[in-house]
């Protein structure tokens, strides 16, 4: 109903790009309310002293589309030393471009000074080095992404701005990339998986124009910091729609660019269930706003590579927990140097691992000894996780969900009666072992 009635008050499609429109209350619907108190208080703030201060990219675009922001983004033209002045709880980071956080109550509102046209430094291939000139409104609108995130809206006077015809784009689900879209990629290659995430996320089709570089263009992310490209990595594992994200990634042709991603990709080499369904979980926590360890995603991802390296060690006839061991640091290496992953990860990743050998021991003090480790409950989801496929027999997992909420007397008994059957099962091993070399001894 409002789609429709929006299309009608919208101008057509032919009106200038970068021309300067007001979408006004009765159009747009967005209300002061919803905005964050901290959104609010950084803008009135601004606004008090004398500068231009407007809510900006994602956050509008998420309430046009009726969907609750998960940040707000402040953009104005104070410079980023007015602005740490003004707020007390605030810090300039970003050497590239300079943004500053400014902190109230547990939020951060990212505020960001508006970019001028002149970029200072490009790289042989185009890359911007280094941003830091300041510009007017319009400007700043130009050098945003795409069209969808080139809103401001100023919660004073209700109005949203809009240069680029991003409602219009909104309305048709379709991101649209600003100015010429080849050049936009060779100045910043991450706006490429920007592409594929908010159009994942947000169900929206890719312009054809946006999307035809992109298959060309796409070795350039090679270049980019493993670090920047990790985080991006991470943006899509969080968005709630991690599996759409990389469906869209395939699609542009956006492959081969880091290791984390191939082995994410559906039908990747290194694909595996294991990754698909860690993904799933991952994508229905989130939208039942459950928290997701990053840790225990990694864990999954590169779990087909650690657990073909276990295998082989325990084949040549290592102990399992040493076997495993071997695989980890033959990870940990090529891991470390190349994917960009912080090490507050990757540690909760090679815990997650390492105790996995530890759920096949269910005798004498070690299960709770497993029991009292920080990351139990981490391995115990992952064991569930490879149990699920088939990696561990139900039993086991049914064992350890006992002996987790058992009672003393209970975790006692649940001990015994392991132990008994692995006596038995070590009995009927050495009885099998005996029939089985008993010919070959007659026949000798
Ligand atoms: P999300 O909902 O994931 O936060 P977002 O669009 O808000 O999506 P942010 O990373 O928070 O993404 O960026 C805020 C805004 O900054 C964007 O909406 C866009 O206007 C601008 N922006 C971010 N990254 C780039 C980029 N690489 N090039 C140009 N503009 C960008
Ligand atoms: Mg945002």
């Amino acid at each position: 109903m409002l789609t429709k009635w929006l299309h009608k008050v919208l101008p057509r499609k032919s009106a200038r790009r970068g021309k300067r429109r007001e979408i006004s209350l009765a159009q747009h619907h967005i209300q002061a309310d919803d905005l964050s108190f901290a959104a609010e208080k950084v803008i009135t703030r601004l606004q008090k002293e004398g500068y231009q201060a407007y809510v900006v990219g994602g956050a509008v675009r998420d309430l046009l589309l009726g969907v609750t922001p998960k940040d707000f983004d402040v953009a104005t033209d104070a410079t980023p030393e007015q602005i740490h002045k003004l707020f007390r709880r605030s810090r300039i980071i970003g050497r590239r471009f300079p943004i500053v956080h400014v902190m109230v109550g547990p939020e951060t509102i990212e505020v960001t000074t508006f970019r001028g046209g002149a970029v200072n430094s490009h790289n042989e291939l185009g890359r911007i080095m280094k941003d830091v000139s300041f510009g007017t409104l319009e400007q700043d609108a130009m050098r945003r992404d795409f069209t969808a995130n080139a809103l401001y809206y100023d919660p004073k006077q209700q109005v949203v701005l809009d240069f680029h015809h991003g409602v219009e784009d909104i309305l048709n689900r379709r991101l649209v990339m600003i100015g010429n879209p080849a050049e936009r990629y060779q100045e910043d290659p991450v706006r490429m998986l920007r592409a594929a995430r908010l159009s994942g996320k947000l169900g929206f089709t890719v312009d054809k124009h946006t999307s035809k570089p992109i298959a060309e263009c796409a070795q350039l992310l090679k270049r980019e910091p493993p670090a920047r490209l990790f985080d991006e990595v991470l943006k899509i594992l969080f968005s709630g729609y991690a599996q759409a994200c990389l469906r869209q990634m395939n699609n542009l042709g956006l492959k081969d660019i880091h290791p984390l991603l191939d082995a994410l990709m559906p039908g990747g080499e290194s694909n595996d269930n294991i990754v698909a369904l860690a993904l799933h979980n991952t994508d229905e926590r989130l939208r039942a706003d459950k928290s997701v360890s990053m840790g225990f995603v990694l864990a999954a991802v590169l779990w087909p590579h650690i657990r073909t390296v276990w295998q082989r060690e325990l084949n040549s006839g290592m102990r399992s927990s040493a076997a495993m061991n071997a695989a980890i640091t033959s990870e940990r290496q090529h891991v470390d140097k190349n994917w960009g992953v912080p090490q507050r990860y990757s540690v909760t990743m090679r815990e997650i691992w390492s105790l996995q050998p530890q759920f096949e021991i269910m005798r004498g003090a070690r299960p709770y000894r497993l029991l009292g480790q920080p990351r139990f409950r981490a391995a115990f989801d992952f064991m569930c996780l490879r149990a699920s496929l088939g990696e561990l027999s139900q039993d086991t997992v049914q064992w350890w969900q006992a002996f987790q909420h058992g009672s003393d007397v209970e975790r006692e008994q649940l001990i015994r009666t392991a132990s008994q059957s692995e006596k038995n099962s070590t009995r009927q091993k050495r009885y099998r072992n005996r029939r089985t070399n008993k010919p070959k001894q007659e026949e000798a």
